[in-house]
């Protein structure tokens, strides 16, 4: 089981530590090799994702991944920029389904802005494609100044397309994700979001999903405008089982999403390719405002390595013993800064990771 292990900038080799901390402490072995990406590898390298670390990703089962970027790196040429890399491991991994559980954990039902009551129990999945969409289109603009800035363009564009093969390949994904769910307990349905109202690119969406759907016939799906899903996701959220969108409504839905349960301190997410090769990491960024101070959460990505375990790794048994700790350090009151509140114990980084390894022992 070899992990490339890529902690990058900011808080990243904060709470990619703990997770290490956390995956030392199963009866496994794991050959980790860690390599600079994002900000760190382009002040060493002079590029956010070098020749080394992809090659180094691409031979690994499974790559574990902290957070890229600073504000210190805006003023970079695009391609430069440490977000490059996360774009860059996806394209050459073939990354095209980004899976972001959103669960609320009991303890936390306090730490949402939303109604306890319409939080409590919350298990919703946000299945993201990732590979095609505006975010892959073709950028146009006028490069005068290399501050990736475009002073005195009269216009700038960039172009969306999605392919039948790139939608039919979510669109399953999306599916059976939802009758692996239906099977532990969930409704067994789809929601699949759109903008077909307004957009070629997602009547198109649209229409291949439904075809898709009939080969599940066991599982509903319905369809929804990104707008009206925006709203209901804060409305109503329970009302979802499984989402499956594009690469630019997932990437906002899935913050959005992440929010309803407290902190994006606790969101774990995959990113997987036809192998189930997958890259794991926490669904927030490199957090530069709290970087280097030890109060980072590490439990997103400490579920992040349970997801790599499950997902990628074949050891569902070791994911839920993680999960299970994570569990319990909250049942023991335990709070990173982000999600404490009146009652329970603030603790630090290290601290967490620590009480996540005693707690599995
Ligand atoms: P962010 O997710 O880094 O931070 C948003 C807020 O959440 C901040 O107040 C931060 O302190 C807090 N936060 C985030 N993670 C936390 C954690 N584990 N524990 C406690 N608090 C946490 O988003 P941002 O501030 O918009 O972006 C900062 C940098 O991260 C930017 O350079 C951005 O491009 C980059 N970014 C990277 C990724 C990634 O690596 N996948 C994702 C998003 C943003």
């Amino acid at each position: 089981m070899k992990i490339a292990v890529l902690p990058g900038d900011g808080i990243g080799t904060e709470i990619v530590a703990e997770a290490v901390k956390v995956l030392n402490t199963l009866d496994l072995k794991f050959e980790m090799e860690t390599a600079l990406v994002g900000g760190a590898a382009y002040d060493a390298y002079g590029h956010p994702l070098p020749e080394d670390t992809l090659k180094l990703a691409m031979a690994s089962d499974a790559v574990l991944f902290g957070a890229v970027g600073d504000w210190k790196y805006d003023k970079l040429d695009r391609p430069l920029r440490p977000e490059q890399a996360i774009l860059g491991l996806r394209k050459n991994m073939g990354l095209f389904a980004n899976f972001r559980p959103a669960i609320c954990y009991e303890q936390l039902v306090g730490a949402s802005s939303l109604k306890p009551e319409l939080i409590s129990g919350l298990d919703i999945l946000i299945i993201r494609e990732l590979t095609g969409d505006i975010y892959f289109g073709q950028p146009r603009g006028r490069r005068i100044a290399t501050d990736g800035h475009f002073p005195g363009a009269e216009e700038a564009f960039d172009t969306m397309r999605y392919s039948k093969p790139e939608i039919e390949r979510i669109a399953h994904v999306a599916f059976q994700a939802a009758r692996k769910r239906k099977a532990a307990g969930s409704e067994g349905r789809v929601t699949s979001v759109d903008k077909a109202n307004v957009l070629e690119t997602f009547q198109f969406w649209k229409d291949v999903v439904t075809e898709v759907g009939k080969e599940y016939p066991d599982i509903a799906l319905d369809h929804m405008y990104v707008d009206n899903a925006a709203m209901q996701l804060v409305k109503e959220p329970k009302r979802f089982d499984v989402v499956v969108t594009g690469n630019m409504f997932g990437d906002i839905l899935s913050d959005e999403a992440s929010m309803l349960t407290g902190s994006i301190g606790m969101l774990p997410s995959a990113s997987l390719n036809t192998k189930s090769q997958g890259l794991y990491e926490p669904s927030h960024g490199s957090a530069p405002d709290i970087a280097g101070k030890g109060v980072a959460n590490p439990l997103a990505t400490i579920l992040s390595a349970a997801m790599m375990l499950r997902f990628s790794l074949n050891q569902p048994e070791a994911a839920e013993r993680i999960e299970a700790a994570v569990q319990k350090v909250l049942s023991q009151g335990l709070r990173t800064g982000d999600i404490w509140s009146e009652g329970t114990t603030k603790v630090g980084t290290a601290q967490m990771g620590d009480a996540v390894v005693k707690a599995m022992r």
